[in-house]
């Protein structure tokens, strides 16, 4: 084990920061220029069990609490968050590399979402259902599943944590959350906070460590009644299947491979602030950044010009400089996998606008890159991106676009921009996606339905949706 220079951080189990029980850390480096700015324990399946058992002697305590004694713990945790919001922003910045801006909006959405459910328990109500016998009377009511584990990814590495953990703790889960291994100093920050507003504890635990090993306890402990993940579809698949054997309740947020269509009546300047922001939104690594622009071929020169012009006022950077709106890709396969998809489109004849390489130096930080002329045989138009690269391509009718934004396995979010309410209701109802942003490149919101189609997962978060995948429907049938 090599030595840190860095004081090392700790996981949260049943109440008390706890070291790993092998002493192993792992290092956390800032992205935009490779440095080590923290070591956090590294731990396994042990501690994982360990979490899943507190969670387990907490449970019935917190489930017992009426929802207005969860929810107001849930409000002093939303206060604390707001108070900390620049602290948070800038753990937030320093190990995930989004500009300091974007992670302070990061924070504000992910205490939208505790404040949120620090309500919607309380709305969680059952039904008194006619009976078919008058002797009868048949009553529903909501309950918590139980012991949930939760498992999130780096590119929002609070509020994905807050999505899944808020109404989770609204609807009386107890939780573990397994954080990115890149991003977890966030999750350590907002942990503390959940300490400082009295959550009891074992009611949330925070393990960090190998994924494999905690994923596999996550999956064969009975303990564990549902499991919550954003991630890879390949991961999300994983833990699909491993779910299987003791039939644990799932929700999967996977990957995306968003279309965006600019029809010939948008408002162009409208369009093109919209696919920049969804496009370079944290480096473009969302899983519903616009990844195939579609622009009718009447209007793809204005269009193109426009977007070039707007994109100059772009400026990469380190987060932490205050002019910086595109940070650094998080790491160095990352990159990799960037320059794969350009060079594949620069093969196959797509023109290359600008940038097109990655930036020479300590952080991972690829040039903001457009190309057009890109065609459905490119990689492209097959893979998600995950960077700063702004492909365009052409379409003629309302009928070929539709038919190949559909083409693909993925269905999260979509987007189109028109002025006709026409295409309104046809193009939205064409549009196999769970998410569609009409003139609108921002559609997540703490209370409405964030969540995909296909293979892009299963269940929803935010909002009334996503309470409901933290409970289970009872009923009682009476007999007078
Ligand atoms: P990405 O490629 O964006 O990092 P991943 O799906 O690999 O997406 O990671 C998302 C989250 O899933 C992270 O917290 C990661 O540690 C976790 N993870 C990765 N592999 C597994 C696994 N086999 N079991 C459980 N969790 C995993």
């Amino acid at each position: 084990m090599v030595e840190t220079q860095h004081s090392v951080e700790k996981m949260y189990i049943d109440g008390e920061w706890e070291a790993s029980l092998s002493g192993e850390f792992l290092e956390v480096v800032n992205p935009a220029n490779n440095e080590t700015i923290g070591s956090v324990a590294y731990g396994g399946r042990k501690e994982a069990s360990r979490a899943i058992q507190a969670a387990e002697n907490s449970f019935m305590n917190w489930k017992n609490l009426t929802a207005k004694e969860r929810g107001s713990i849930l409000e002093e945790i939303y206060n604390l968050m707001i108070q900390e919001r620049k602290e948070l922003a800038y753990t937030l910045t320093l190990e995930q590399g989004k500009p300091l801006k974007e992670a302070e909006g990061e924070i504000n959405q992910a205490a939208d979402f505790v404040k949120w459910y620090a309500e919607e328990g309380k709305r969680l109500y059952g039904n008194v259902i006619p009976q078919s016998d008058s002797d009868k009377r048949i009553l529903t009511w909501y309950e918590p599943v139980g012991v949930t584990a939760a498992i999130t990814p780096w590119n929002f590495p609070i509020s994905m944590v807050t999505r899944k953990l808020a109404p989770a703790l609204s609807a009386g889960c107890t939780v573990v959350l397994k954080p990115a291994e890149a991003t977890p100093l966030s999750a350590i920050k907002l942990f503390e906070l959940f300490e400082r507003a009295g959550l009891p504890k074992g009611v949330a635990n925070l393990v960090i460590g190998d994924p494999i090993d905690i994923g596999e306890e996550f999956l064969t402990n009975k303990t564990v009644k549902k499991i919550s993940f954003t991630g890879s579809t390949e991961v999300g698949k994983k833990l699909y299947r491993g779910s299987a054997d003791h039939v644990k309740r799932v929700s999967l947020e996977l990957g995306g491979h968003a279309p965006f269509i600019v029809f010939d009546d948008a408002d162009l300047e409208q369009a093109v602030e919209g696919v920049l922001q969804s496009k370079f939104r944290n480096a473009g690594q969302t899983c519903v950044s616009a990844n195939r622009i579609y622009v009718q071929k009447n209007i793809v020169n204005d269009f193109t010009d426009l977007l070039i012009q707007r994109f100059q006022e772009m400026k990469m950077g380190n987060g932490l400089n205050e002019d910086t709106t595109i940070g650094p890709v998080i790491n160095k396969s990352a990159i990799e996998k960037i320059q794969k998809q350009v060079e594949d489109a620069q093969n196959k004849n797509a023109n290359l606008m600008l940038g097109g390489k990655p930036v020479d130096g300590e952080g991972f930080f690829f040039e903001p890159t457009i190309l057009t002329n890109v065609t459905d045989d490119m990689l492209m138009s097959k893979e998600e991106t995950f960077g700063p690269v702004l492909g365009v391509w052409t379409f003629d009718t309302d009928e070929e676009v539709i038919k190949r934004a559909n083409n693909t396995d993925y269905g999260l979010a979509s987007y189109f921009y028109t002025q006709s309410l026409k295409r309104t209701y046809q193009i939205s109802e064409g549009l196999e996606y769970g998410i569609i942003g009409l003139n609108d490149p921002n559609p997540a919101v703490a209370q409405a339905p964030f969540g995909g189609f296909k293979e892009s997962g299963i269940g929803r978060e935010g909002g009334f949706y996503g309470i409901q995948e933290f409970v289970d429907v009872k009923y009682l049938s009476i007999k007078l």
